[in-house]
């Protein structure tokens, strides 16, 4: 649709200012990464309350604004264990989002023929595992395509200082540094999405101290992520906390292909107050703790490589 058919300003412009205004709070609140109660409590304009997204549908508008859609959303079901990896994992600076349904006349679908002619900026809830969301913002359609039943949607990094159709602005810088940006996003889906599976996969505790704290735990990668937006595998993670994340990556701490933990001679032969020894030394020898599911498992193959750099630099 073309678009000189829209008004060539955004109407909805002071709502979307409300919608990310309120999304800023929530992820300095919660971390970038909102669970989907979170995302249900919507915001409030001008004393009303508003939704920023609904279970039901992908593309979404509230009924107070007029033009574009407010945001739209992917969902990882709750069997599907990775989903939409064929988007994070290619290198083009754009997302590619379905349509909803093969009619690209359809409600929903003008809702992001709206947004992209209107150059008007929403809101892309990217789930990374079941109920978790990863808002990007401001986002926009960057090219509507009935072709393909999608759309190209890129990310930027703030919002711009007028609203879009007012300022004059440089429209190939915009495409480059949103480029850049989207790029950028999807590197840190990636690692989100591995961070969650792998802590999932150890049941939120450290693998080498059992410590069930999320918020000390880190994904840490066995071998380096070779395809840093490959498909995020959970046999290549362990589960760790900060300190012997730490401790695992400056081979101060070596994992045996058997699951055993093994200290570095430097840190065996030193004596220190109770961290060293309680926290460290206390596992030498001892087993990791492993995933309930079998697949996933450290992979041995991956120990072994890994052990052998271990073995090399704590001689
Ligand atoms: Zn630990």
């Amino acid at each position: 649709m073309p678009a000189s058919s829209f008004s060539s300003t955004d109407p909805d412009w002071p709502i979307r200012q409300a919608a990310f205004q309120r999304l800023a709070e929530l992820t300095r609140l919660h971390g970038g990464v909102l669970p989907w109660d979170k995302v249900a409590e919507g915001f409030s304009f001008r004393g009303e309350p508003l939704y920023f997204a609904t279970k039901a549908e992908g593309i979404f508008r509230p009924r107070q604004m007029q033009g574009g859609a407010l945001s739209i959303k992917t969902t990882v079901p709750r069997r599907g264990r990775i989903a939409r990896y064929d988007d994070i994992a290619s290198d083009d600076g754009a997302f590619f989002y379905r349509f909803k349904g093969e009619d690209p006349q359809n409600h929903s679908n003008q809702l992001l023929a709206r947004a992209e002619a209107l150059k008007a900026p929403l809101i892309y809830f990217y789930g990374v595992a079941p109920g978790m969301y990863r808002p990007i913002w401001p986002a926009y359609i960057a090219r509507f395509e009935p072709q393909t039943l999608t759309c190209e949607v890129v990310a930027d990094e703030a919002l711009p200082v007028e609203p879009p159709g007012t300022a004059l602005h440089d429209a190939t810088a915009d495409r480059i540094r949103r480029g850049y940006i989207t790029v950028q996003a999807k590197k840190r889906i990636h690692q989100e999405t591995f961070r969650l599976h792998v802590l999932d996969a150890y049941g939120c505790r450290c693998a080498i101290c059992r410590l069930p704290r999320p918020e000390l735990l880190q994904a840490a990668h066995i071998l380096p992520d070779r395809d840093e937006r490959g498909v995020p595998e959970v046999p290549n993670g362990l589960a760790l906390c900060h300190l012997h994340h730490g401790a695992f990556d400056a081979d101060l701490l070596g994992i045996r292909p058997d699951g055993h933990i093994e200290l570095a001679p430097t840190l065996r032969e030193t004596r220190d107050g109770p961290t060293l020894e309680h926290a460290l030394k206390a596992f030498d020898g001892q087993p990791i703790i492993k995933p309930v599911r079998q697949d996933h498992w450290p992979r041995e193959q991956f120990l072994e490589e890994r052990y052998a750099r271990f073995l090399q630099r704590a001689a």
